[in-house]
């Protein structure tokens, strides 16, 4: 049987016809928002812990790992906590950082910069790492967001599986929301780690991703800002 057409059917789950030889390797981008089922949050994170810690339970049983072995006895349900507290907690619109917004009372209106944001995520082809820097900038409108809050918005959308452009756009359209303004910019250089440690094994490549949006869009506005950002 040709394994890569294998369809399982367990718990109500299928792969849905899918074929990896079909889609292939490649990076695909197919939207704005994360792709999410309508029932996604009826289940509660606890349900949601003890669930994945059974699945990936079996997922190492299948690869022949000794789970009675001290060491990995406790991975499954450490994976499973990892997934829905921490690492994959973006994806729970529960988890989206408290906004509170304040008057421009400094009247500035030039563009604030946030740089060099660090940020995990991980990619949502190979659930690999993705390692990399955001800059964020806005120009406001009338308001100003606490500065802090521009690196949580940044890691609430990293704590997704990803893809870099989604990451990118995520951002900026929140922000933009948020600060009811198109003047907003956000640069994402990334590595993917599905690309430094397997597959293609290119460990000097790095991701680029931009979003130039109202003032922004212009050839100075964005010289400057990558003068700042290079700064
Ligand atoms: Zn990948």
């Amino acid at each position: 049987m040709n394994t890569d057409t294998l369809k399982i059917k367990q718990n109500g789950h299928s792969l849905n016809d899918f074929n990896i030889t079909d889609i292939g390797d490649d990076h695909l981008f197919t939207g704005l928002e994360t792709p999410m089922k309508a029932d996604a949050f009826k289940i509660s994170d606890e349900e949601k812990k003890q669930r994945i810690a059974i699945l990936f339970e079996e997922i190492m049983d299948v690869m022949g790992l000794d789970l009675t072995d001290d060491s990995l006895k406790g991975t499954p349900k450490r994976v499973a906590k990892m997934y829905i507290d921490e690492i994959f907690s973006g994806l729970n619109p529960a988890n989206k950082p408290k906004v509170a917004l304040f008057d421009n009372k400094y009247q500035y209106n030039q563009m604030v910069v946030e740089k060099n944001i660090t940020f995990y995520s991980n990619c949502e082809h190979h659930f690999v790492p993705i390692i990399g820097k955001a800059h964020v900038s806005y120009i406001s409108s009338g308001k100003v967001i606490g500065l802090s809050k521009l690196n949580r918005i940044v890691q609430y959308y990293a704590k997704r599986p990803q893809v870099q452009e989604r990451l990118t756009n995520q951002i900026a359209e929140d922000l933009k929301a948020i600060l009811e303004t198109e003047d907003v910019a956000v640069i994402i250089d990334a590595k993917h780690l599905c690309v430094s440690s397997r597959g293609i094994k290119d460990d000097t490549s790095a991701t680029v991703t931009t979003y130039y949006g109202g003032q922004f869009n212009t050839p100075a506005k964005i010289a400057e800002l990558h003068n700042y950002i290079n700064n």
